[in-house]
């Protein structure tokens, strides 16, 4: 059985086409004061060397909004003409600025006519909830109306934890609520007659950003909407771990036929992410990113039935257990050519066994991501090991199989780290603060932890954790348990002491 392809139409920014049959494009996000031209041109510039075809800049007020023009400016100086984005949060007049410079703006629905959310019940009446739209279609008139004189392109950017209260209300902080709050704007736009835009729905939870794509992909088909879909994990942290939930939330979706740009969010230098979001592109569907076959959605086993995949280890050939015995369940060996459309059910309940033939192993740990992480999230096999021909071998392997468990949450063996990708509004080093962080709890397995740049919308996408270090200001840490702060504006070097000792009296009194 395959899965039905969602073709997208063809939306423009600048001069980069989108959807359609064109190549699955690349994207990623500076993370210098958007009033930093100098900086910001060099960023755009390496990560365009690097292969990115789209650059988005944070505007998170007028003056960086206008400030956009003289990196634009000076982008085009230096001979590059890739489209910018401005990332627009909370500031309707910021991104009415920006529309008039750069190529595409991304707004949030759950904050660009909405305060900040603050999670209360904010129960309506469907009158009430009707009018609600209504005021927000007013608010979006202006920015539609310079989208459309000025030819910009406008993406709707949902994420998991910044819905407004509206939604979570009505549907609490779900993929469903991600997916209507998306709806509710592509809506919008099109009665306006407006269409140049594109949406994408986001998580740091793989299960919720593949449920959330695939409930809006149902939505615009049924709707008869074809808008292009961009994918990305956000808050996927740095090194192996970053990449590998990245490959399993945006490879599942690209073997569906869903996806029509990436972006790999890590904490790291950004152009650092384009090698990897080419990796996953080329993995699932050759140069373009796009399958011939799209693989069918496998239906996902509750999460509240007890699911706990084994690991098995490869002892000269004999395939051993986690108690040191011979395997005596059922084992599925494939290529890791082959499995894209393997999806009956005698497969999915057996041991997959990719075998790949790869000498690199950050290669390996993206391909294997990819290809395994819309089985695990759909909380199917019953265990996994992976084989390889290559020079990755023994212990590096089995590390990879319990990263794509981590990564896919079907079993948890380590700490569980969130940190965003750092933009314009972080004002610490953020790479070294995740460095220090990990070091010092690697030991809580289990616990989520988060490190963001910014208390603006790191609280609010770190939802779910059980910690946050969040950057306050320049040198300034708030610290989170859930989400309150319990410490505001702790200087950066005690932060790392204060968090631990938190955690160490929370556990003293359990
Ligand atoms: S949490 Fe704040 S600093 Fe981090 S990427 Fe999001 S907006 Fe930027």
């Amino acid at each position: 059985m395959t899965g039905m392809s969602f073709r997208t139409r063809i939306i423009k920014a600048g001069s980069l086409e989108i959807g359609g049959t064109h190549p699955v494009r690349i994207q990623s996000m500076t993370n210098t004061d958007t009033l930093d031209t100098a900086s910001c041109v060099s960023q755009c510039i390496r990560i365009i060397e690097a292969g990115g075809e789209l650059v988005r800049l944070t505007a998170q007020g007028i003056r960086e909004a206008e400030n956009l023009a003289a990196i634009r400016r000076e982008l085009r100086r230096a001979g590059f003409d890739t489209p910018l984005c401005a990332d627009i949060h909370f500031n309707p007049a910021a991104a009415e600025v920006a529309a008039r410079i750069v190529e595409k703006v991304r707004i949030n629905p759950g904050n660009y006519a909405d305060k900040r959310a603050s999670f209360i019940q904010h129960d309506l009446t469907e009158s009430e909830y009707a009018a609600e739209l209504e005021r927000i279609r007013n608010r979006l008139q202006p920015l539609i109306n310079i989208c459309r004189e000025y030819g910009t392109a406008v993406r709707i950017g949902v994420n998991h934890g910044s819905l407004s209260d509206r939604i979570m209300t009505r549907y609490g902080n779900t993929s469903e609520g991600m997916a209507v709050s998306a709806a509710e704007f592509l809506r919008i736009f099109r009665s306006e007659g407006f269409n140049n835009i594109i949406v994408s729905l986001k998580s740091s939870d793989t299960r919720v950003m593949v449920e959330s794509n695939r409930m809006i992909v149902r939505m615009m088909s049924e709707e008869g909407m074809d808008y292009p879909i961009h994918l990305g994990i956000t808050e996927a942290g740095e090194g192996e771990d970053g990449r590998i939930i990245s490959a399993a939330g945006i490879g599942t979706l690209l073997a569906e036929g869903i996806g029509d740009t990436v972006r790999v969010s890590l904490s790291e230098a950004p152009e650092r992410e384009i090698p990897v979001a080419r990796e996953i592109i080329r993995f699932i569907g050759g140069p373009s990113g796009r399958v011939t076959i799209p693989s069918p959605p496998i239906t996902m086993a509750p999460v509240i039935e007890r699911y706990i995949p084994s690991v098995l280890t490869d002892n000269n050939g004999v395939y051993i257990d986690e108690k040191g015995e011979p395997c005596e369940q059922d084992i599925f060996s494939f290529s890791a050519d082959e499995l894209q459309y393997q999806d009956d059910d005698e497969v999915l309940s057996k041991v997959l066994n990719p075998v790949f033939n790869e000498d690199d192993h950050e290669r390996l740990s993206i391909d294997a991501a990819a290809l395994l992480g819309r089985f695990f999230i759909a909380r199917r096999p019953a265990g996994l090991i992976i084989s390889n021909r290559g020079k990755v071998r023994g212990e590096a392997l089995r590390s990879i199989a319990f990263a794509i468990l981590q990564a896919t949450e079907a079993r948890i063996t380590r700490t569980r780290y969130i940190s965003c990708p750092t933009c314009g509004r972080t004002k610490f080093n953020l790479e070294e603060a995740v460095r220090r962080v990990k070091e010092a709890t690697s030991h809580l397995t289990g616990m989520k932890i988060a490190v963001m740049g910014c208390v603006v919308n790191g609280p609010g996408e770190m939802a779910g954790s059980d910690y946050g270090y969040v950057g306050a200001a320049e040198g300034k840490v708030h610290i989170y348990r859930g989400t309150e702060a319990v410490m505001k504006n702790i200087p950066e070097n005690e932060a790392l002491t204060l968090l631990l000792e938190l955690i160490e009296r929370d556990q003293a009194k359990r």
